[in-house]
């Protein structure tokens, strides 16, 4: 089974970010304040969607308002679990640590504008 997208070659923690090299040879960096917005948990889900119950069927999809979620500028994880084989749990320095970060979810989120939705700041590919 080929699943080299969402395998991680190499994870590693830098000052500001945290970097995932995957299998098929793209390199994430993640900010820490940007991974900590996007924290899986219910609990910041609901925040992102402005109090919509998340646990519903029928609760709004996406990652909502990630800029709901407040970060301060020196946010930092203290430590980085492997869940599994499929997933990293951020102990963040604000005391949150109950996000469970699938690599998938991690993958999809990558914030390098090779692999970010086409929409804004297309500009430049005007033909
Ligand atoms: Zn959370
Ligand atoms: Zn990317």
């Amino acid at each position: 089974m080929r699943n080299d997208t969402k395998s991680p070659k190499l994870l590693k923690k830098h000052p500001k970010a945290f970097q995932v090299e995957w299998k098929d040879g793209h390199s994430s960096w993640y900010p820490y304040t940007y991974l900590r917005q996007m924290c899986p948990c219910a609990e910041c889900a609901i925040i992102r969607h402005k109090g919509s119950d998340v646990h519903s069927l029928f609760s709004p999809q996406g990652d909502g308002d990630i800029t709901l979620i407040e970060v301060s500028d020196d946010i930092q994880p203290l430590d980085i679990q492997l869940v599994g084989r499929y997933a990293l749990q951020f102990s963040w320095n604000d005391g949150h640590d109950t996000g469970i970060y699938p690599f998938e979810v991690l993958r999809e989120t990558c914030p390098c504008p090779e692999c970010a939705p086409p929409n804004v700041e297309q500009e430049e590919r005007a033909p």
